[in-house]
């Protein structure tokens, strides 16, 4: 069995003449019934990896995946092609897994399915002992970790299979694992010697752009009206903004929908359908959307609030540009979502808790990051990245930098007389000299550094002590209180007169001069036809009875 037998299985029931990068080196490892991890980004391919040695090898694959939804359309896309597969979750009535179960013992079927909760219900291990299994396959196998976004208590219990089945293979797989959650997969599925294929995570073609979200609706309004046709995702953070945000948009003459996990499953199909066949061009949606999701021509995400980690946010951003053609990526970041997914993501339990703070507090740094934003994001997810990527805002519009050292020396000062046991927001508090109830009570205000920053605006005292951390000047405790930390470099600093550079943003052009820029860029016959459309949507806008959706079916 070998790679000869895999590309013909590849061209026959997948259709494809030739592996993408990476595919066969991890298929000819899972061939070898070595155990196997892949990490790969959204959209890479995962799935063949194991379907391809599953059809290949004889007996029954067995995959387990955590959507039922998502299992649902590999089945019948597979089905389609012409593999046996099926699959077994608690959303089937008894006779559709007895059939299910009949196939597995006749040998008939290649590829099962199974949710997690199914593959630990009572019996189904002594079921599966049965059968002759070739390789077990964990998709999404990020949600093994308590680090990951998607953390599913379930998950441990598989170390069971390696226990229960040592002689069958494992391949795990994700798009999702910073170097933490790597090291999860592999120890708490207690994996053999595994081999660990990494592909870049880097989408060089998504532009990555961070806006500040005061004024969020009209951006978005300028972004749209610059990308007619052109399908997209505004990511909310909850149900009733995605509502209220599509019925926005469509009054304002874009054909536009909504889409969150309290739609009935038959709604949820028909919206999705509908972007599918771009009969809806801007999908607002929560992060229930887009999981599974394979349209390859979604031009831009937008995200209308702070997603809560950059896991999420990369897996999101990820669902533009398949195709490999320019998309873009627009995060809108503002303190108060910063506080909304606080509250949001202290409800779990503290352990729980301090993992997500952090992660929130990671988010955050790259929101208000001032250097490359795929440099920060790649080495994020443990790859290296020297470079800077000339496709981000940041290479776009560099930030000035000037000497901040004086700057920086009023914050390590506060934060060394407060005993390093003060969060930012509270050495900001110090810097401005605000008298509330933590400074007062606790005597900060007698400090002399009490005040000593008055001048600066709070927001830009932020982004100053998030450049120290960046810098490795200052350092945060990832626990409950988040107390900003003294490091050699903070030394350094403050008693070594080591110089410090900050940076300013520039402020952004006026509208005006941005139009007209634009307008500059593009031929006569192109301006005319943007002023058309925007007429067309006005009067669009205008009409009485709005139909729900304005069909364009030209995507061109
Ligand atoms: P992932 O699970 O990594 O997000 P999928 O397995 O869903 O990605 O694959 C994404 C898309 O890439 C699918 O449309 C799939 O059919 C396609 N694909 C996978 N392998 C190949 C290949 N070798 N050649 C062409 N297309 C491929
Ligand atoms: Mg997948």
């Amino acid at each position: 069995m070998g790679v000869k037998e895999a590309r013909e299985v590849l061209k026959q029931f997948f259709g494809y003449d030739q592996f993408r990068p990476g595919q066969e080196d991890i298929i000819g490892n899972v061939l070898a019934k070595r155990d196997t991890v892949v990490l790969m980004p959204t959209g890479g391919g995962k799935s063949v990896c194991y379907q391809v040695p599953g059809l290949v090898l004889p007996g029954l694959c067995v995959v387990v995946s955590p959507l039922i939804a998502l299992m649902k359309d590999q089945v019948e896309a597979l089905l389609a092609n012409g593999v046996n597969a099926g699959y077994l979750n608690s959303s089937q009535a008894a006779k559709e897994q007895q059939l299910i179960e009949q196939q597995c013992f006749d040998g008939r079927l290649k590829m099962l399915y199974v949710s997690p909760e199914k593959l630990l219900s009572a019996g189904f291990f002594s079921f599966l002992k049965r059968l002759e299994i070739s390789l077990f396959a964990i998709d999404e196998a990020h949600c093994i970790s308590a680090w990951g976004h998607d953390f599913r208590p379930e998950y441990l219990q598989l170390k069971n299979l390696k226990l229960q089945f040592p002689e069958v293979p494992i391949i795990a797989l994700t798009a999702t694992a910073d170097r933490l959650t790597q090291k999860d997969i592999l120890t708490q599925l207690y994996l053999q010697n595994p081999r660990v294929f990494i592909s870049s995570f880097d989408r060089p073609n998504i532009h990555l752009q961070v806006q500040p979200g005061q004024k969020r609706m009209e951006a978005i309004l300028d972004f749209l009206e610059e990308r007619p046709f052109q399908p997209g995702i505004i990511y909310c953070l909850s149900r009733k903004a995605t509502e209220s945000l599509a019925a926005k948009l469509k009054e304002k003459g874009f054909n536009a929908d909504y889409y969150h996990a309290g739609l009935s499953a038959k709604d949820r199909d028909k919206v999705q359908e509908k972007f599918l066949q771009d009969n809806i061009q801007i999908m607002c949606a929560t992060i229930a959307f887009g999981m599974g999701i394979d349209k390859s021509n979604v031009r831009w995400v937008i995200h209308y609030n702070l997603p809560k980690n950059l896991e999420s946010y990369y897996q999101e951003i990820g669902r533009g540009g398949r195709d490999g053609a320019p998309a873009e990526a627009l995060l809108f970041y503002s303190l108060a979502d910063v506080m909304t997914l606080r509250d949001i993501v202290t409800q779990g339990d503290n352990k729980e808790q301090a993992l997500s703070l952090a992660k929130l507090d990671r988010m955050q740094q790259f929101a208000e990051s001032t250097s490359c934003r795929r440099k920060t994001l790649m080495h994020y997810f443990g790859e290296e990245f020297d470079r800077d990527c000339g496709n981000c805002d940041i290479c776009d519009n560099p930030p000035t930098s000037f000497n901040g050292t004086e700057l920086a020396q009023k914050i390590l000062s506060a934060v060394a007389r407060t005993k390093e046991t003060v969060a930012s927001a509270q050495v900001v508090d110090i810097l401005r000299g605000s008298r509330n109830q933590l400074t007062i009570s606790r005597g900060y205000d007698q400090l002399k550094t009490f005040g000593a920053g008055r001048e600066v605006p709070s927001q830009d005292w932020q982004r100053y002590i998030h450049q120290l951390i960046n810098q490795g000047i200052l350092e945060v405790a990832y626990d409950e209180h988040g107390a900003l930390k003294l490091t050699n470099a903070s030394q350094e600093v403050l008693f070594r007169g080591k110089k410090v550079e900050l940076v300013k943003f520039q402020a952004p052009l006026p509208k005006e001069e941005k139009e007209k820029r634009q307008k500059k860029s593009r031929s006569g016959v192109e301006n005319a036809l943007f002023e058309h459309l925007r007429q067309l949507r006005k009067q669009l806008a205008n009409e009485r009875n709005i139909p729900p959706y304005v069909v364009f079916t030209d995507n061109t």
